[in-house]
């Protein structure tokens, strides 16, 4: 059978795409390809979010072209996710090899187009059509595929985003918001813990909005089983979904959201030992989803929270919907449910009209805060949407300056909270070798700071209290704490 080769671009639920196509291609017989110099088939994955990962993938198409192609014709080159859902044929248009672009609601078609490339029946295929259920459709796992079992794994809970940030091109490349249904779900993380996953994290563009625009009602686009059933959950009609089997009179009253129903269901399934979710918004996170933090001992102290900016004007102008003052007072009740909550964001610099004042603020509201982590991105221009034509773009030069200054504090900040850790015993679930040096092991406290350790293989999957020893640059070192091993 053929094999073949992702490389993917981009954010987690990207790597989710990747991962469920990838198991997709494997139960119809596919290998993977261990690289793309000796693949039969030859996907990038993209990411549209900056101007930079579209050349990224772009780049890297022309030298797989240069090489791959070069040295064995009758390869099969495609592009898949974002950027090939907001370029579409222009793509084939640019680079006459790519012989596939498959758009976000398609990936289930993987299968289908690379047996109709392969075989000779069609020379070029573009499909960036909506479908209806698609959200339904990313749910295989490549669970200890080439390598040892798999703790963590990702579930997408949703696909798309109605929120229309001014400088986002997501709701374009993604479509609308469309929730899988919590029974769908809660289907998906029972059958990963039974094969030995000891914590999930949630994906959506913003889960804090999921179950809020109904569900798909039947799965039809479900994969199909060995005898050719479908499987998941299906014709369920929409009220049970949000009434799960938990449900009680008080919780009525409690007016719970559909997330936090959901993590509620989540966290009922036994062996599951940690539950995750990325990312939130800060308009729809209500004390009902901080309540959750301080009610379900499997739900981590960690929250990613994305601010984008510190000054309300700005917000304002992205159409975030919150203020610096709402923002921060989620903050706060975070840390009265739990003190050690972990606390990380994504902040934008250079958004066209922020001022020096405006990106001061952006700088205060960092040292208010406190981050443990921030992802700075500089504002990057993405066609089609609202910012791109706003008057003021901020100079590329001033965007790298307020990066370098932005960086300069969250660093400082990080690296006094790391330090924090230095002498404490703290949980760890040890997730395999470490990157750098796989002589060693690594793991994840619960508020999300990656430990490295001397450990070794029987140690992965474990929950382990181990003493934190130092701090490097958003890295702690620890020492087994070996009476309290699990
Ligand atoms: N959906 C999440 C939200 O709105 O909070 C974030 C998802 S987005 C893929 C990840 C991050 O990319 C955003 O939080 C934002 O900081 C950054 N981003 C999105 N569009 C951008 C742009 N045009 N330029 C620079 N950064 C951008």
């Amino acid at each position: 059978m053929p094999s073949v080769y992702i490389k993917t671009y981009g954010c987690q639920m990207n790597e989710r795409d990747s991962e469920a196509v990838a198991a997709q291609l494997v139960a119809k017989g596919y290998t993977l390809a261990p690289s793309e110099a000796v693949a039969d088939v030859i996907l990038l994955n993209t990411c549209s979010v900056r101007d930079f990962a579209e050349q990224k993938a772009i780049n890297k198409m022309v030298n797989v072209i240069a090489d791959a192609r070069r040295a064995r014709p009758d390869v099969v080159l495609g592009f898949m996710g974002c950027m090939a859902q907001s370029r579409g044929q222009e793509l084939i248009d640019r680079l006459p090899d790519v012989d596939l672009v498959l758009g976000t609601q398609k990936f289930h078609r993987v299968v289908d187009y690379l047996d109709e490339l392969l075989a000779g029946r069609r020379e070029k295929i573009v499909d960036v059509a909506e479908e209806q259920g698609s959200e339904a459709t990313i749910r295989e796992h490549l669970l200890n595929g080439n390598s040892p079992k798999s703790v963590t794994a990702f579930v997408s809970i949703m696909q798309g985003c109605n929120q229309y940030c001014t400088f986002c091109i997501v709701p374009y490349t993604r479509g609308e918001e469309r929730s899988r249904t919590i029974p769908d779900v809660v289907t998906e993380c029972r059958q990963l813990v039974s094969q030995g996953v000891k914590e999930i994290t949630l994906l959506g563009q913003i889960v804090t909005s999921y179950g809020k625009r109904g569900f798909g009602k039947i799965d039809s686009l479900a994969p199909r089983g060995t005898s050719g059933e479908r499987v998941g959950v299906r014709g369920i009609l929409e009220n049970e979904l949000l009434t799960p089997a938990l449900s009680s009179p008080g919780e009525e009253r409690e007016k719970k959201s559909p997330f936090v129903k959901l993590l509620d269901a989540v966290h009922e399934i036994e062996g599951l030992e940690r539950i995750r979710f990325t990312s939130p918004h800060p308009k729809g996170y209500g004390d009902d989803l901080i309540e959750a933090y301080a009610r379900l001992p499997k739900l981590v102290e960690h929250a990613h929270l994305p601010v984008q900016s510190g000054s309300d004007r700005v917000l304002k102008l992205m159409h975030r919907g919150y203020t610096r003052a709402r923002y921060v007072g989620i903050i706060e009740k975070l840390r009265q449910a739990k003190p050690d909550i972990g606390i990380s964001t994504d902040i934008i610099v250079g958004f066209p009209g922020e001022t020096e004042d405006d990106f001061e603020q952006t700088l205060s509201l960092a040292r208010e805060v406190e981050f443990d982590q921030a992802y700075i991105f500089k504002y990057s221009q993405r066609r089609d949407t609202p910012a791109a034509e706003m008057p003021d773009q901020v100079p590329q030069q001033i965007r790298e300056e307020r990066n370098q200054r932005l960086l300069e504090v969250i660093n400082e900040i990080a690296k006094r909270r790391y330090s924090a850790f230095v002498g404490r015993q703290t949980q760890l679930l040890v997730e395999g070798p470490s990157k750098k040096n796989p002589a060693r092991m690594t793991g994840r406290t619960r508020c999300n700071k990656i430990v490295v350790f001397d450990g070794s293989e029987r140690h992965r999957g474990q929950l382990m209290d181990v003493q934190i020893t130092r701090a490097g640059s958003f890295t702690l070192y620890g020492d087994p704490f070996v009476l309290g091993e699990h």
